[in-house]
């Protein structure tokens, strides 16, 4: 497995590279895998930085080591460009974890898009998959739409809180919340432990008011602390639970596909947009749109007709 993981890293270097040269071996190397994926349960994990991401997702990934499940941890983090923290970059997260055999733990792209780190995940994964590793974590710092990539690209979306939900739930944009499928409260340990209880009655609450997802699934809220480990395999348990469902009714599947029908959609339009931005005349048309829509000559939607116009010439 370990020179498996050597050859894995440098297939996924090789998919990450924006060299002209490297996109076709790539695109090659994705088609040949693509047979041996789609096997894993795919899980992604939210959280606001300082939540206890990766020391749940060590905690977790180690319960998991125990019941033999081959792990592997990617990131999705829009923001690793600009701050140099980036969420799986430092050397000193999941050390225990990533020191296992059977365990792969890969940073995210240290640059791009958001749309473009998604893509590169998804690509990702297929070759983990290929590579045996049966369960994906996706790991994402909560800064809002990076939970809805993450979400597009996994089975299963859980997201962590802290105790002092009151605050916490102010700050946790409503969409996030609806989009998990399970809410965990973390540092639910020591002096912590009242104030989580509270939390975890306000969490409960808050999701009787949401509505029925498409999965027909109802959204579990439980208290852990990644730090002792406690808690760890009840999430095991919902999410084993929920894939059972979720297969059994049929959504799983459905969604996968979904998944995939939302990806061809969103390549075309981004090979468009590129496409259009480059085209002959687009820059210069574009400037000139922008002058006379902020003078009030002409409005965007006037506008974006004449550019099209120009694009389809
Ligand atoms: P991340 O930024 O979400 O990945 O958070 P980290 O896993 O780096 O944790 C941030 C801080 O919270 C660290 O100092 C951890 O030791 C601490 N921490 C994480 N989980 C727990 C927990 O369950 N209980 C307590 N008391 N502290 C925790």
């Amino acid at each position: 497995m370990d020179s498996n993981k050597t050859y894995l890293s440098k297939a996924i270097t090789l998919i990450e590279s924006t060299l002209a040269s490297h996109q076709q071996p790539a695109q090659e190397l994705i088609m040949r895998c693509l047979p041996f994926s789609g096997k894993s349960i795919r899980i992604g994990i939210s959280g606001s930085p300082g939540v206890g991401k990766s020391t749940f997702i060590e905690s977790f990934g180690k319960f998991l080591f125990g019941k033999n499940y081959k792990i592997a941890v990617l990131a999705i983090d829009p923001s690793s460009n600009r701050s140099k923290g980036s969420i799986l970059g430092d050397k000193t997260r999941m050390e225990e974890l990533s020191s296992l055999q059977n365990v792969f733990i890969r940073p995210s792209p240290s640059s791009g898009t958001l749309g473009g780190v998604a893509r590169k995940t998804r690509e990702a994964i297929i070759l983990c998959e290929a590579a045996g590793f049966d369960l994906i974590i996706v790991e994402t710092v909560g800064v809002g739409q990076s939970e809805t990539a993450v979400h597009s690209l996994v089975d299963f979306f859980l997201l962590l809180l802290l105790p002092g939900a009151g605050d916490e739930l102010q700050g946790i944009k409503r969409g996030i919340m609806e989009m998990a499928d399970a809410i965990l409260i973390n540092k639910a340990d020591g002096e912590n432990i009242a104030k989580a209880q509270i939390a975890l009655a306000e969490i409960r609450n808050a999701l009787h008011f949401f509505r029925l997802k498409d999965s027909e699934w109802s959204p579990v809220a439980e208290l852990c602390s990644a730090k002792d480990s406690t808690g760890i395999p009840e999430i095991w348990d919902v999410v084993c639970r929920y894939i059972d469902q979720s297969k059994s009714t049929g959504y799983f599947e459905k969604r996968r596909i979904e998944q995939y029908m939302q990806t061809l959609y969103k390549s075309i339009e981004e090979a468009l947009m590129t496409n259009f931005l480059h085209s002959p005349g687009i820059s210069d048309g574009l400037n000139q749109m922008e002058a006379r829509i902020k003078a009030g000559e002409i409005s965007s939607y006037q506008a974006a007709n004449e550019l099209l116009k120009l694009y389809s010439k």
